[in-house]
Parts: structure tokens; C-alpha cells; sequence
């Protein structure tokens, strides 16, 4: 079987791979690809699987597919895969992270150090002890944020359109989390019903100096509206990881205040690559044993 390695894998992949067939990552010998492994970066398009007509099967290694026309893909008899249970304590890390990040001001804090800019009365901090904090979407990864953030004194909600119950958090209704929480986390695909859920709209009926997190997908959020609200106030930090398109062109994000913005990370840990790299092996040895 022809290999290619299109993303960033752990190096130790190839090699595995290589019982499997030749394994390379030059994109260049797309056209002889049976087998091609991706992350976010390759965009499985109409295009490229039709340039490589002997494809049999695409590894997305990651939760979220929406890189992949999995229904054309289907339709030519691809097998389409994806390691969904790998990422999650990656992703709810990060999440954690920026959830500490915004009401502490670590980046600005950070930079004025860099500076020489001692802005210790600047900085007002605010706990996460005591707060509400709302997640859209209760599923793996969110799971793992409720954990976290309950041992960090959080109550914790959530609202999920297709489960109604978590051991780890309240159940509430979308309106419920919008309006009660102090911190939204966004644990969503990205689908025709979450694009653009959290909107001028939305965001009108949150509490004055909410925060958002958003480490699902970035056009869960209107851009725009996200940034309005920073500058008004009515949102008191943005937290994300993700982004319309990776990089993101021209975003409002960037020079709206109080952000804490990384590019797109979540399930980029040492540890998540080589937990992802196990799962492409066996969907390997499942696909080869057909
Ligand atoms: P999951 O499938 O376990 O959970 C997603 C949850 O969203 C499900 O419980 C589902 O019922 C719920 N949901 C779907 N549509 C909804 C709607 N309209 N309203 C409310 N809830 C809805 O997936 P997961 O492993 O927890 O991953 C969640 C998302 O995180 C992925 O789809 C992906 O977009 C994102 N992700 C981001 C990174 C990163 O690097 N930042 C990495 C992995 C995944």
C-alpha cells in the first residue's frame, strides 16, 4: 500500500507504518496514494480525491472532519476514518488554559514584563472559584473541561441538542447557559445548526463581562460580533484556539482587547500525537485484514 503522510504525525509514525506498505510525505506523489493521513492543514476537497484516483482510505487524525468531503469521498468508495477518542484531555487542557489565561491577563502581564512595564496595578484579576461556567455541546472533550473545572470550584452546565444527561454537569437549556453563565465554553462541531451560534444575538443575552472559550471550531462565533462586544465590554475576554480558516486572514479577533488567542493547538500535546499515531496503526491493521 502507497502511504502519504500529509499533516504533522509523530515522527515515529512512518516507521510504524512501514509494514503497511511505502509510506511518504512528499505531496507531490499525491496521484499514487492509496492511503493518505491527515490533520486540519490538508483540505480533502472534490479536487484533491480526484487527484489521486488509487485512494482507498483517509485517516484524519483528529476529532472534527470538516476537513474532509466525506460524502464524495464515500461516493468514490473511500474509506473515511478519524481518531475522535484520542484528543480529548489535549483539547480540555487547552481549554483550561485559557479559561485561566483571560481573567489572570497572563499575556499582558507577560508582555509588559518583556517590556520592563511592571503592571501590577493594571492587572485586576478575577477567580474562577464560584463562577458558572456553561458549556455548549457535553461531549467528550467537555466532559473532560466539566471535570476540571468542578475540581476548580466551577458549577458547571451545560446544554448538548442531542444528550440530556451528564454525570459531570447540570443539564440546562441553551437559553439557560447564554444567560447564567460567566464562562461559555464552546465543545461543538461545526455544523449548519452551530455555525454562528454565538452571535450579536446571542452574546446581547449573556451577563455584562462574560468570557467566551472557544476551542471547538471558529465559525461556531461570529468574528465580528465577538470583537464588537470585547470593545464594548459586554464580553470581558475571548479565550480561542480556533479560527475561521488556519491562519486566520484579516481577523477582528486580533486587534480586539482582551483576547488570548493560540494557534490551534488543542490537539497538538506530545502525548495526543502518539496516542493519535496508536489509532491510525490500528485502523491500519483493521483496514488491511478486510
Ligand atoms: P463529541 O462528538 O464527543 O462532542 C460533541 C458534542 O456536541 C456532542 O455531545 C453533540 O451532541 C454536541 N452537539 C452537536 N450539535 C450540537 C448542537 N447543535 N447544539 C448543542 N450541542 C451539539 O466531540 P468532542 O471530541 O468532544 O469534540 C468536540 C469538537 O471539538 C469537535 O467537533 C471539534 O470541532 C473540536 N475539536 C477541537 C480541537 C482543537 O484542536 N481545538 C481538537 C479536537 C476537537
Amino acid at each position: 500500500m502507497k502511504i502519504l503522510i500529509s499533516d504533522a504525525f509523530d515522527p515515529s509514525l512512518s516507521e510504524r507504518l512501514t509494514k503497511f506498505g511505502e509510506v511518504f510525505d512528499d505531496k507531490g506523489r499525491l496521484s499514487e496514494a492509496e492511503a493518505v493521513l491527515v490533520r486540519s492543514k490538508t483540505k480533502c476537497t472534490k479536487e484533491y480525491i480526484d487527484s489521486a484516483p488509487d485512494l482507498k482510505l483517509i485517516i484524519r487524525g483528529g476529532v472534527g472532519i470538516d476537513n474532509i468531503d466525506v460524502e464524495y469521498a464515500k461516493s468514490k468508495g473511500i474509506e473515511v476514518r478519524n481518531t475522535p477518542t484520542a484528543s480529548s484531555v489535549a483539547v480540555a487542557e487547552v481549554a483550561m488554559a485559557l479559561m485561566l489565561a483571560v481573567p489572570n491577563r497572563l499575556p499582558f502581564g507577560h508582555e509588559g514584563m518583556v517590556k520592563g512595564d511592571w503592571r501590577k496595578k493594571q492587572i485586576k484579576r478575577t477567580e474562577l472559584f464560584k463562577k458558572t461556567l456553561g458549556l455548549i455541546g457535553i461531549g467528550r472533550i467537555a466532559t473532560e473541561v466539566a471535570i476540571r473545572a468542578s475540581a476548580f470550584g466551577m458549577k458547571v452546565i451545560a446544554y448538548d441538542k442531542y444528550v440530556d444527561s451528564s454525570q459531570h454537569a447540570e443539564m440546562a437549556t441553551l437559553d439557560e447557559v447564554i444567560a447564567g453563565a460567566d464562562y461559555i465554553s464552546l465543545h461543538t462541531p461545526l455544523t449548519d445548526e452551530t455555525k454562528g451560534m454565538l452571535n450579536k444575538d446571542t452574546i446581547a443575552k449573556m451577563k455584562d463581562g462574560a468570557v467566551i472559550i472557544n476551542t471547538g471550531r471558529g465559525k461556531c462565533v461570529v468574528e465580528e460580533d465577538v470583537a464588537a462586544a470585547l470593545e464594548s465590554g459586554k464580553l470581558s475576554g475571548y479565550g480561542t484556539d480556533v479560527w475561521y480558516s488556519d491562519p486566520p486572514e484579516n481577523t477582528p479577533i486580533s486587534s480586539a482587547p482582551n483576547t488570548v488567542m493560540l494557534p490551534h493547538i488543542g490537539a497538538s500535546s506530545k502525548e495526543n500525537l502518539l496516542r493519535i499515531g496508536d489509532i491510525c496503526v490500528e485502523i491500519f491493521e483493521e483496514f488491511t485484514a478486510k
